[in-house]
């Protein structure tokens, strides 16, 4: 499996060689550290984790692991406009769902409102920051561009005396938002536009889902974050690339403040994958526009929606491990993250029976009103998972897919006068269909079944080259059954021409729902509980399921060979 972009050398590269082991490896060699590695997952607690956070969870909580090292929790909870517990929760069930633990180390950056708070007078008496009363717009003016240098603010030369009564007035709570700032003395010609005297706080009365309205201020994430990490002696701070340019200010701040020993920034490329978007925001909008059912929705790429839909978190542990470590954005195929899955079930989901598309068919050689029971293996190579009965009768479901009136050229499955195993049961031979006289279309299928087949072998050696899954009709369970496809239409949403935004490509066709039928072991299933229908795909109970009437979703279908097969068929005639 190649990401996109990726030459399959570099790709195998990128997992082999992840280059902030190779950073973390050469502080441990010099001792930066002494033997310490800490790390931590920062979350701003503004919406659900998707699977973008997962990456960046498994490399910070992975590092630790694999170093004997620390992985903090830490929410980066300075913006209360947009913040909520709700949120804290979601993510903490989210991360321990991973399969990660931060044991002890839960923290805020919100605990630290006083510390960072004594850091900003620090840095007003070095001079080295000032309370500015310019407009948000004056500052964006004199702030400059990318080819021009900016305009010093005409209240930089504020006295250290003037900048400490006017802070602490701040924080007091006298004035009205919008009304000062403080910012960072460093430079208004500065390369780096960041590096043009930042602001370092705001007002804002807004009360704070953890600090309730002791605070009128609230701290920036640039000034926040670096110390934050000095704060909780983290040695690595793993972020990714849109933060490269921050870097500097990172540095001048824990620099300027003369922290030591510090940690430092290392940016890796975020994850971007087909199909979908991975933005809190965008999410946020489909979310609150209703253009999905909820954040668990099981076609959402949050965390919560890959769980509920079935996605496995040693599979998106794997994933993760696969698409490696880069220094350079890319985009990575959906399709890689259904690999994963597959290869972690097809070893442990139990093999069950479940029709999606019901077709009839009546074995008419079969005794009205008589049944029996087979013994199915839940899994064909694993006995250890052992085996239940399933019942046979007169008349089954089976899947409309697998029966064709006329056959194309390949076309193993049923047809009238073919012969097909119908799974660990019979032989059957279709004689007769029976049609809708209004659409012509068929509704049932008559076969024979050759009662010297029972098992799903034949006695003389006679060999045939189909076999259909089923169910009995009158035993059968009737389930919901929701079968997802991509949420987009096209691989990457947000290219879309001007006027437009991501939501116009919104796929219409991405839920579909079909009343199944499935065999009754599955019943009463827990929510949660994974299985392969059998020759279909990868399936999970949803939490909507209640006793007696199943909900399951579709996770991935196994790879379709028939379609393969006609696909290289059409190539071949091409
Ligand atoms: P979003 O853009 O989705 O809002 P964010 O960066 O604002 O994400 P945070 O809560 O600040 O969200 O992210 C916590 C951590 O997860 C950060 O270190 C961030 O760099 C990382 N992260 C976020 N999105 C991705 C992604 N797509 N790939 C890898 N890491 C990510
Ligand atoms: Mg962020």
């Amino acid at each position: 499996m190649a990401t996109q972009g990726q030459t399959p050398v570099e790709e195998a590269e990128a997992v082999r060689s992840n280059f902030i082991r190779e950073i973390i490896d050469s502080d441990l060699e010099k001792g930066t550290y002494g033997d310490k590695v800490a790390t931590r997952f920062p979350p701003e607690p503004n919406g659900y984790l998707h699977i973008g956070h997962a990456k960046s969870i498994c490399l910070n909580f992975g590092i630790a692991r694999d170093y004997s090292g620390t992985c903090n929790l830490r929410f980066d909870d300075t913006n209360p406009s947009k913040e909520s517990i709700e949120y804290v929760e979601a993510i903490k069930k989210d991360v321990q769902w991973m399969g990660f633990s931060w044991g002890e180390r839960q923290f805020f950056a919100s605990d630290y409102f006083e510390q960072l708070y004594q850091y900003a007078i620090q840095l007003i008496k070095m001079g080295k920051a000032y309370v500015c009363s310019l407009g948000p717009d004056e500052i964006r003016e004199y702030r400059g561009t990318l080819t021009e240098p900016g305009k010093e603010s005409p209240f930089r030369n504020r006295s250290v005396e003037e900048n400490l009564d006017l802070f602490t007035r701040m924080r007091a709570g006298e004035f009205p938002d919008g009304e000062h700032v403080l910012r960072a003395k460093i430079d208004m010609a500065a390369a780096n536009v960041i590096m043009r005297d930042p602001t370092l706080y705001r007002i804002k009365h807004v009360a704070h889902h953890r600090t309730g309205d002791a605070w009128p201020i609230y701290p920036m994430y640039d000034f926040t974050h670096c110390l934050s990490d000095a704060i909780e002696e983290i040695t690595h701070s793993l972020c990714t690339l849109e933060f490269e340019n921050n870097r500097e200010l990172y540095d001048w701040v824990l620099d300027t403040l003369g922290l030591s020993p510090r940690p430092y920034q290392y940016e890796f490329a975020r994850l971007n994958l087909t199909y979908t978007v991975l933005s809190k925001r965008r999410l946020i909008q489909l979310v609150e526009e209703g253009l999905v059912n909820g954040w668990d929705d099981p076609r959402m790429p949050t965390l919560s929606g890959l769980r509920r839909r079935g996605y496995t978190p040693e599979a998106i542990r794997t994933f993760c491990d696969k698409i490696g470590i880069a220094k350079s954005d890319n985009m990575v195929d959906y399709a890689m993250l259904d690999f994963c899955l597959r290869e972690d079930l097809n070893d442990r989901a139990p093999r069950v029976m479940g029709v999606v598309k019901p077709l009839k068919m009546v074995i008419t050689n079969y005794p009205e009103g008589g049944e029996e029971e087979f013994e199915f293996p839940y899994h064909p190579e694993d006995e250890a998972m052992g085996s239940r009965k399933v019942p046979f009768s007169r008349e089954l479901y089976i899947e409309q897919d697998d029966f064709r009136e006329d056959p194309p050229r390949k076309y193993f499955r049923l047809s009238p006068g073919r012969e097909v195993r119908l799974r660990y049961a019979y032989y059957v031979t279709c004689e007769d269909v029976i049609k809708d006289p209004a659409t012509g279309e068929v509704i049932e299928v008559h076969c024979t079944y050759d009662p010297k087949t029972k098992g799903g072998w034949s006695e003389d050696g006679r060999k045939v080259k189909g076999t259909l899954h089923w169910v009995s009709a009158k035993h059968a369970v009737q389930a919901e059954v929701r079968l997802y496809d991509k949420l987009f239409t096209q691989e990457n949403p947000m290219d879309v021409p001007e006027g437009q935004d991501f939501k116009d490509v919104i796929n219409a066709e991405s839920l579909e729902v079909v009343p199944g039928y499935v065999e009754p072991s599955l019943a009463s299933v827990e929510p949660g509980y994974h299985c392969q229908f059998e020759r279909l795909g990868y399936y999970c109970a949803d939490p909507d399921s209640t006793p007696g009437k199943p909900v399951f979703n579709r996770i991935t279908t196994l790879r379709d060979t028939w379609a393969r097969k006609e696909r290289s068929q059409q190539g071949k005639k091409a």
